[in-house]
């Protein structure tokens, strides 16, 4: 047999109504406050991804699906959403009437790590991004509306940890600060922070190795080194966000693993995920519509892992099962294509039928309603035919009726809803 590939999964119907009623949450939200959804390609060119990402991260070096298409470009399945909606938003040139844009996007992402609980290798993402705003006041928003989702979506546990990782000009101060820290504790450090020191010493500050964390307590704080805008900036933030009553953490580690971001970078964490902790993470990524190409334009976003958000949701308690309304039970040669015509009017109808296409005996049939539970049996054989009358059991009160053939499912439909 045909196993699916470890690190994917199937997501089944019984576990499938508790995302499909996150995404509506989510969409409802956000379409309040202006965002547009944008559906995007899976597929996009490599080079998209290690230009924003940068070619020294983990998803870039190690973790993303590239392969040659027929042709031999080269291609990667999306191992996040925030480059595909820039790459958009310059290709359709959206800024030229107003650079102003928000956008939420829903889907898959693929990044080949060690698939463990809580880490596929297909997930899904809520994303959402919005475009020219440099003001903070919409990177508090951002955070406020990931923090009301997770209320919404009865979340207890959800706190966001908040840095900012200041402009190029605060960063490459900071930088010098942290290789020399870095110098001082080689000892401790893995392999990779080793080689990370000199060239990428930031990503040290989030390594997940025991002896690096230990180590990384004692580092510089990147709040230390920001510019007097950058400081004012992240100032704005925290106070907005105190005034809508979001608490926080202020995490001076918190670089996250891609390199684009600049200023304000969050994460959502929570105590029900184990050792995954994380349900959200973004930041603003001032530089990187120019980066990849377009005008210089400030854009700040985040990502909720939507596979974590179904497995702490409190609505997993909710029964979302939807039972049949109608079984239709038709016994005879004439009558099975008029009861057959009843069923597809009754869907129609916004009444959920489930016709019974065996030709097993009527205990049997009953004894799949049963097991259905299905709120009423409509019973018909080629003797009620004749009579011009069928038969609705109601399977609560056991009681049954006859409901004249003559306009029978406007009929069944008054006496179900009545
Ligand atoms: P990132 O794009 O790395 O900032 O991640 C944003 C969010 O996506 C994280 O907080 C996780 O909730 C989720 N996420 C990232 N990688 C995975 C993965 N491999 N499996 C499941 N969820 C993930």
């Amino acid at each position: 047999m045909i196993q699916l590939i470890r690190g994917f999964k199937d997501i089944l119907p019984g576990e499938i109504e508790i995302w499909q009623n996150i995404e509506k949450t989510a969409r409802s939200l956000f379409e309040n406050f202006g965002f547009k959804e944008i559906r995007l390609p899976i597929l996009e060119r490599t080079e998209l991804f290690a230009r924003s990402i940068g070619e020294d991260t983990d998803i870039v070096e190690k973790e993303m699906y590239t392969f040659p298409d027929r042709k031999g470009d080269l291609v990667t399945l999306r191992p996040e959403a925030t480059a595909s909606v820039v790459r958009s938003y310059i290709q359709h040139k959206m800024y030229a009437k107003d650079p102003v844009r928000k956008f939420y996007s829903i889907g898959p992402m693929f990044r080949r790590e060690r698939p463990q609980k809580g880490r596929y290798r297909q997930f899904y993402q809520i994303n959402a991004e919005v475009f020219g705003i440099n003001s903070p006041f919409i990177d508090a928003q951002l955070i406020f509306l990931a923090v009301k989702l997770f209320h919404m979506l009865e979340v207890t546990d959800a706190q966001p940890h908040i840095n900012s990782l200041g402009c190029s000009q605060c960063r490459s101060n900071f930088k010098k600060a942290l290789s020399a820290f870095l110098l001082s504790v080689t000892e401790k450090l893995c392999d990779a922070c080793l080689k990370r020191s000199k060239k990428n010493p930031l990503r040290a500050l989030d390594c997940k190795n025991s002896s690096c964390r230990e180590a990384m307590v004692n580092a510089p704080a990147i709040t230390d080194y920001l510019c007097p805008e950058c400081r004012q900036h992240f100032e704005t933030v925290k106070s907005a966000l105190e005034k809508l009553e979001i608490p926080f953490v202020i995490d001076k580690n918190l670089v996250r693993g891609l390199d684009y971001y600049t200023r304000t970078t969050f994460e959502i964490q929570t105590g029900l995920l184990g050792a995954q902790n994380a349900v959200a993470g973004g930041g603003r990524y001032d530089g990187l519509v120019k980066t990849l190409g377009g005008q210089d334009q400030p854009a700040t976003g985040f990502a909720i892992g939507l596979d974590r958000l179904a497995e702490i949701t409190g609505i997993r308690n909710k029964d979302f099962t939807k039972k049949p309304d109608i079984y239709i039970v038709a016994l005879g040669e004439k009558s099975e294509p008029l009861a057959f015509e009843w069923n597809c009017n009754f869907g129609l109808e916004g009444i959920r039928p489930e016709m019974d296409l065996s030709n097993r005996s009527l205990k049997s049939r009953m004894k799949r309603a049963n097991k259905l539970e299905a709120a009423y049996v409509l019973i018909v054989g080629d003797n009620e035919l004749e009579e011009g009358a069928v038969i609705l059991r109601n399977m609560t009160t056991q009681k049954q009726i006859l409901i004249p053939i003559e306009s029978l499912v406007e009929r069944v439909i008054a006496e179900i809803k009545a």
